[in-house]
């Protein structure tokens, strides 16, 4: 066997799909595929598909002539690294399953259990636009907003396995109530979906927040209140998320971000309005993409690898 022989089976699943990979150590992908979560047949036939694709993975590069070393899963929710269990998720139904513990029984490999945002940020972090910085705060927004908090190479995780709820930070006391059962959290207020709703609560027309932006920028009034408001209540996010950690840069991924300049711009500037002695970080989109997840997962995997062979 030799080192460029060696792959990571890594598994990025999400509420409706689940991207998969064997990703070379130095983060290159050999392969990729992607299976539908099909989260609605309950969590038993969920864990079974995840068990089944790994297993296949490692079988495509065992007949490719590669050697699988570890196998990194990321699942969305409350995840217990330590004890490589998926505690609770609302969109894929998982309720304390040990699927660590699972996919190394199947598979026979070193296994790491991860989050999905959190080894997003680890793969921005290490590999993406938050490169070289040291301290990077990644911030995922889409139909919620969560993040990741990585010093080092290494995200934090929490006590119960739930840091990064940048999502229900409290921004708008009054504001619409969130998922969580309390009113004005920030992804109640400026996450994808938040945008979309406000905009057709004032408009009466159903909009998407790519929609929205695209209306702001051609000098739609109601599209540009419903932008701003988002993008201020992001700042109160933000500025409160660097009181907090200090990092030298904020990686924005998720839907979000493709609004490109339209966000960064306005973003950027309330940022800093809101800023007093607090350092500037710098303010960046996301690299990686979608494949971030699955990178990162790889990422810990053989993070885990490195400290089991120690
Ligand atoms: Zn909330």
């Amino acid at each position: 066997m030799t080192p460029g022989d060696e792959v990571v089976v890594a598994l990025d699943v999400g509420g409706t799909g689940m991207k998969c990979a064997l990703v070379r150590p130095d983060g290159t992908t050999v392969h990729a595929e992607r299976h539908a979560t099909d989260a609605a047949r309950g969590p038993e036939a969920v864990v079974g598909t995840i068990l089944d694709v790994a297993e296949g993975l490692a079988g495509k590069a065992r007949a490719d002539g590669l050697t699988p070393v570890a196998c990194g899963i990321a699942v969305p929710g409350v995840v217990d690294e330590a004890r490589g269990v998926a505690v609770w998720s609302a969109n894929v139904g998982f309720r304390d399953v040990p699927l660590r513990d699972l996919a190394r029984e199947r598979l026979g490999l070193p296994t790491a259990l991860g989050h999905d945002v959190r080894v997003g940020g680890l793969a921005e972090a290490r590999l993406g636009a938050g490169r070289d910085a040291g301290h990077v705060l990644f911030v995922a927004i889409g139909t919620g907003i969560a993040a990741a908090h990585v010093v080092d190479g290494s995200a934090a995780v929490g006590a119960h396995g739930a840091a990064g709820e940048i999502g229900h930070i409290l921004v708008r006391p009054d504001g619409p109530p969130c998922g969580c059962g309390r009113p004005g959290c920030l992804e109640a207020v400026a996450s994808a979906s938040a945008i979309g709703r406000r905009y057709a609560e004032l408009s009466g027309a159903p909009a998407t927040a790519a929609e929205v932006a695209d209306r702001a920028a051609t000098g739609e009034p109601l599209a540009g209140q419903v932008w701003r408001e988002a993008v201020e209540a992001l700042a109160d996010g933000l500025a409160t998320g660097q009181a907090l950690f200090d990092v030298a840069t904020i990686v924005i991924g998720g839907g979000l971000a493709q609004a490109g300049p339209r966000l960064f711009d306005p973003l950027r500037t309330a940022l800093r309005e809101r800023l007093t002695f607090h350092r500037e970080p710098r303010l960046v989109a996301a690299a990686l993409g979608d494949e971030a997840g699955c990178l990162g997962a790889a990422l810990l995997a053989l993070d885990t690898l490195a400290k089991e062979s120690r």
